[in-house]
């Protein structure tokens, strides 16, 4: 009686789950015609990572304006029409878009397919919150990239080969950034550096350096007048000569304690936003180009 009892319960788990899961997962219709793909994604990276993969089969479009900062960002009337008239909609994930959950609530139930791009991504913390800064680490760069093709190839498979293609054409790129210059920092002393919002996490996963910065992980408000004391102090005890400056994110404030501990101001680029003509390789090659100047001379 017992047995009958557990295994009824579990046929009624097991029917319950099956529901739950044809619901969550939404019909993937294959992209039969000749037209492009309709792509939406969030932040600008993502929409470097999905063209480089999708070539010419789509269109991509990105939500948050160049030269904006995406974690101050607020979803516009528009954006919910332009992102139910696409087929698939990219977001960064890990919190990096705080208004995400209320956007895929809005197109849950529309033929938008949404797609995490972080999924797969060893994530880190810093205290309780999650670094959402993903896509400024090379090796995860891969792992989004990888998610982006698959979901490509599962839309439109005749195009698989292309889209594998593509994908393993940047991901040599992208592995060849690290190659060259994982050695490079592994042969240094010196491994801190000075930033403006706590973008780099990843970023010094991957190369084994330390970041300290003006502003926390989500580039909340300006230092408090003790905090910036603590990094003029971290500066001098470091011998830090160069701070690295966000043009988002309270330049001014890099600039004042630049002034204080006698170092220049380097710009830094967080990729969060298109903010000028550097790719993403060009953008990772000149930071890790200028981190490493930075440490190699101090
Ligand atoms: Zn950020």
């Amino acid at each position: 009686m017992k047995k009958k009892i557990i295994s009824g319960v579990l046929a009624l788990l097991i029917g319950v789950m099956l529901i739950s899961c044809q619901t969550n997962s939404k019909t993937v219709t294959q992209n039969t015609a000749d037209e492009k793909l309709n792509i939406v994604v969030s932040i600008y990276p993502l929409k470097e990572f999905t063209e480089k993969i999708a070539g010419d089969k789509a269109d991509v479009t990105c939500l948050v304006p160049d030269n904006m900062e995406p974690h101050d960002y607020e979803p516009k009337t528009k954006d919910f029409k332009t992102l139910t008239d696409s087929k698939v909609f990219i977001y960064n994930g890990l919190g990096m878009e705080e208004w995400v959950d209320q956007v895929n609530e809005s197109i849950k139930d529309s033929k938008v397919v949404i797609v995490d791009s972080s999924a797969g991504v060893d994530v880190r913390k810093e205290g309780n919150a999650i670094d959402p800064h993903i896509w400024l680490s090379p090796k995860n760069a891969e792992i989004q990239c990888e998610n982006i093709k698959n979901t490509l190839v599962k839309l439109d498979e005749k195009n698989k080969d292309y889209y594998e293609e593509n994908y393993n054409k940047f991901k040599v790129e992208l592995e060849a950034v690290y190659n060259e210059y994982k050695p490079k920092f592994d042969a240094l002393n010196k491994k801190n550096f000075i930033t403006g919002h706590a973008a780099f996490g990843y970023l010094c996963r991957d190369f084994g350096l330390t970041q300290k910065s003006v502003e926390n992980l989500f580039a909340e408000g300006e230092p408090t007048p003790k905090q910036l004391e603590e990094l003029v102090t971290f500066c001098k005890e470091n011998n830090i000569k160069t701070v690295f400056s966000e043009s988002l994110a309270s330049p001014k404030v890099s600039q004042t304690l630049a002034k204080e501990v006698d170092a220049k101001v380097v710009p830094i680029l967080t990729l969060e936003s298109k903010e000028d003509d550097k790719n993403y390789i060009e953008a990772m090659k000149y930071n890790l180009n200028e981190i490493y100047d930075c440490l190699s001379k101090e």
